[in-house]
């Protein structure tokens, strides 16, 4: 079931229990869906992400990260409020030109690409801007890698009594957040990242004294989050739409792992270690990260092309050959490309990779 491994942040390899979790047909109505498959993923999803479940709840949304985060900001920020979003990477962009699709009043706040966004910049905004009512920022960048202060900045919003929306995509479940303690309000992520499952839907926690009051704020039916939630809550895990049902429950099956693997401390422990397995093999073999070690997220790994004469295509081509499949780069300024750390992928993978590598560049 595995021609390569992939090595990109998402879909990533997935067991072939998760893949096998799918073989089965189920009724979006029934309750052995309802109740057996989608509350337990709710309730799951909200004990993993708050030391205080029963201040949230979760939303689980039909199509890919961007959806959900397109369904969180149009369903959240009012006409008449203005969101601030702090952008260092695609990510953080999108959501500038989501919030521009929804006719939002936002302010995009730009960092360099392979710099962390900045609390200081951020509490300095928001000293002159005091009319700001929301706050987005992306946890981990996957862009570059970067891993963002979310708990200095969370301390900066909830000091001037703003609401945080975290897009917390490819970070969620691989790298320890709790939204309760850290003051994080609404939080993005997706099936195929680091719960492992496969894509097809994301999910919002969100904090429920908020949501319930976000009614009628929607820009569009389809990514009404409040009406997807009410419907999920009032109906026991019903959705509003055809719901993608085999990979709902891969996604159940994706958490159990989680929870054998020892949860997301254990799993974060792995997600570090292939890092570093990669990146000192990679530095062994002389190739530079493009992040300094205290930015850098244990999630993907960005590379400089070795020389000018670096041709990414082949080796591209080279390492799928041998069972490895990586990702370009994603910023301008410099020629790099991205391996990716998540999914289930293992640090004796990153040795053989790096083994692959050295053979390739030979
Ligand atoms: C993957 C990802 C998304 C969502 O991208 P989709 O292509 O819509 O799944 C959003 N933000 C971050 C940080 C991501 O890594």
């Amino acid at each position: 079931m595995r021609p390569y491994l992939l090595l990109t942040p998402g879909p990533l390899t997935t067991t072939d229990t998760v893949k096998e979790a799918m073989m089965s047909d189920w009724c979006t109505w029934d309750e052995d869906y309802n109740i057996g498959i989608v509350e337990v993923i709710r309730k799951e999803l909200v004990e993993i992400a708050s030391s205080r479940p029963e201040e949230y709840t979760a939303v689980l949304m039909q199509g890919s990260g961007s959806f959900c985060v397109e369904a969180t900001l149009g369903s959240v920020v009012r006409p008449t409020d203005k969101l601030l979003v702090a952008a260092n990477g695609a990510y953080g962009k999108r959501m500038g030109v989501i919030s521009e699709y929804c006719h939002i009043d936002c302010h995009v706040m730009k960092f360099e690409e392979t710099e962390a966004v900045d609390p200081k910049v951020l509490d300095e905004y928001l000293t002159a801007h005091p009319e700001t009512t929301h706050v987005a920022v992306v946890h981990c960048e996957t862009t570059t890698g970067v891993l963002n202060p979310l708990e200095e900045i969370a301390a900066v919003v909830k000091r001037h009594g703003q609401v945080l929306i975290v897009d917390a995509m490819s970070s969620f479940g691989g790298v320890p957040i709790d939204m309760a303690k850290i003051g994080i309000d609404f939080m993005i992520s997706s099936a195929n990242k680091c719960i492992q499952g496969v894509p097809g839907f994301g999910f919002i926690l969100a904090r429920r004294s908020l949501l319930e009051k976000c009614k009628g704020v929607a820009r569009s039916l389809s990514l009404d989050l409040f009406d997807q939630w009410e419907t999920m809550e009032k109906g026991h895990g019903k959705w509003r739409f055809t719901s993608p049902t085999h990979v709902v429950r891969a996604f159940l099956q994706a958490l159990k792992e989680l929870k054998a693997e020892g949860g997301v401390a254990a799993r974060y422990g792995r997600y570090c270690e292939n890092h570093r397995t990669l990146v000192d093999g990679m530095r062994a073999l002389g190739y530079k990260t493009l992040l300094p070690d205290s930015q850098q997220s244990p999630v993907i790994t960005s590379f400089y092309y070795p020389s000018a004469e670096f041709d990414f295509k082949d080796f591209y081509q080279k390492l799928k050959a041998k069972g490895f499949v990586i990702y370009p780069g994603k910023i301008s300024q410099a020629d790099t490309f991205r391996i990716g750390n998540i999914g289930d992928v293992h640090p004796d993978d990153f040795v053989r990779l790096i083994e692959a590598i050295k053979e390739t560049t030979v």
